[in-house]
C-alpha cells in the first residue's frame, strides 16, 4: 500500500515554534527528511522510532540536491510509509514546497502541507521589529537574496514604500543597498540584519542604506540572517528597551508618515 508525504513547516527554529498539527504529523512518522533550519535537536523525542535524514546544509557537508529529497520522499511513500518532510519556516515561503507537493503528484503520492511560522516575519519580530506600523508601513515585500535582483525589481522596490524582507540575503547585501540607492531610495533608510533568530546566540546589527554593508563586515555578519530594509527598523529592540524610549521612537514616525 502506498504512504503518504506530510510537509511540515518547523517555523524559524526554535521547538515551541513548530505547530501543534506539525507535532502530531511528527509523531506519526515512519520517517523524517529534515533540514538545518527547521527544529532538529530533539527530533529523536518528537518523532519517537522514526528514521531521521538530514538533507540539509552543513559547514563541510553537502546537501542532499533537490531532485534527489524529492526523489526520497517518493520513494519511500511507495514503500508504504509516512514520511514528513520537515523544512524551516513555511514550506511555501522561498523553501521549495511546491516542488516537492508536485513531485507527489507526479508519481501519486499522498500529499498534505502544514504551514509554519515564516521567519520572513518572525525573526524580524524576535528583534522587536514589526513588519507593519499603521502610518508607516502598510505593506511588505518578501524578496529571495539568493541570485541578484534585476534592475526592473530594484526600481519597482525602491519605489514602492514600506518594509522590504530579505531571505537568503548576507551575500548580496552589497548590490541590493547601491541598487536601492541608484532608483532614489535616501541614504538613511534604516537597515537591519537579524542573525540566527530564536537562537540564544541571535544578534541584530543596525545601520542605514548607506553604511549597513560596511557594518556588516566589521559585525561578519553570516547566514543565516534576515535583512530588513524599512523605517519599522527604528523599533527595534533586544528586549530590554523601556517603554518610553520605545514610544519616543514611535513617535518620531509622524515626520515621516505619507
Ligand atoms: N521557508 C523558510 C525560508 C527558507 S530560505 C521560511 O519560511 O522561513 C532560508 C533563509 O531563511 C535563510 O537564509 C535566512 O534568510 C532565513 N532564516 C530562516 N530561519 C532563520 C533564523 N532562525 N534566523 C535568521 N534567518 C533565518
Amino acid at each position: 500500500m502506498t504512504g503518504r508525504v506530510t510537509l511540515v513547516g518547523g517555523g524559524p527554529g526554535r521547538e515551541d515554534l513548530l505547530t501543534l498539527a506539525g507535532a502530531r504529523a511528527l509523531a506519526d512518522a515512519d520517517v523524517v527528511l529534515f533540514d538545518r533550519l527547521a527544529p532538529h535537536e530533539r527530533l529523536h523525542e518528537l518523532a519517537p522510532g522514526a528514521e531521521l535524514v538530514d538533507v540539509g546544509k552543513r559547514p563541510g557537508h553537502h546537501a542532499v540536491p533537490q531532485h534527489e529529497i524529492e526523489a526520497l520522499l517518493v520513494e519511500h511513500a511507495l514503500a508504504g510509509r509516512h514520511v514528513v518532510r520537515l523544512k524551516g519556516g513555511d514550506p511555501y515561503v522561498l523553501g521549495r514546497g511546491s516542488e516537492e507537493v508536485l513531485a507527489c503528484h507526479a508519481a501519486g503520492v499522498p500529499v498534505e502541507v502544514i504551514p509554519g511560522v515564516t521567519s520572513a516575519v518572525a525573526v524580524p519580530g524576535a528583534a522587536g521589529i514589526p513588519l507593519t506600523h499603521r502610518g508607516v508601513s502598510h505593506l511588505f515585500t518578501v524578496v529571495s537574496g539568493h541570485a541578484p535582483l534585476t534592475e526592473t525589481e530594484l526600481e519597482h522596490l525602491a519605489g514602492l514604500g514600506g518594509t522590504i524582507v530579505v531571505l537568503m540575503g548576507v551575500n548580496s547585501l552589497p548590490s541590493l543597498t547601491a541598487g536601492l540607492a541608484r532608483y532614489g531610495m535616501p541614504a538613511q533608510m534604516p537597515v537591519a540584519i537579524i542573525e540566527r533568530g530564536f537562537r540564544p546566540d541571535q544578534r541584530t546589527t543596525i545601520g542605514d542604506l548607506a553604511d549597513i554593508v560596511v557594518s556588516a563586515g566589521r559585525a561578519r555578519v553570516a547566514s543565516p540572517a534576515v535583512v530588513v530594509v524599512g523605517e519599522v527598523v527604528r523599533l527595534a529592540h533586544d528586549g530590554d528597551a523601556g517603554a518610553a524610549e520605545l514610544m519616543e521612537r514611535a513617535a518620531g514616525f509622524t515626520a515621516v508618515a505619507r
